[in-house]
């Protein structure tokens, strides 16, 4: 006979994600959080950016560590 585990004892412990610190977004590594990537720089001298591709412009991804929910599984 398996004894069953205690009531509202959670099968997984879960603890707060270390990447993104429970907001379940990190930064975009693309553009470092600014939103733009460096295009270059155009015929008069100046910076030219683009809208990252990588979050499109929003700045943030979803945590790739804990998938958007801020916790992850302690092993
Ligand atoms: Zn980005
Ligand atoms: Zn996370």
């Amino acid at each position: 006979m398996l004894r069953d585990a205690r009531p509202g004892t959670p099968d997984v412990l879960k603890i707060r994600c270390h990447r993104c610190r429970g907001a379940g977004r990190s930064a975009c590594e693309t553009c470092k959080g600014t939103g733009q990537v460096f295009r270059g720089v155009d015929i008069r001298g100046n910076a030219a950016h683009d809208r990252c591709n990588g979050c499109f412009g929003t700045r943030t991804h979803r945590c790739a560590i804990c998938g958007g929910e801020g916790f992850v599984e302690r092993h």
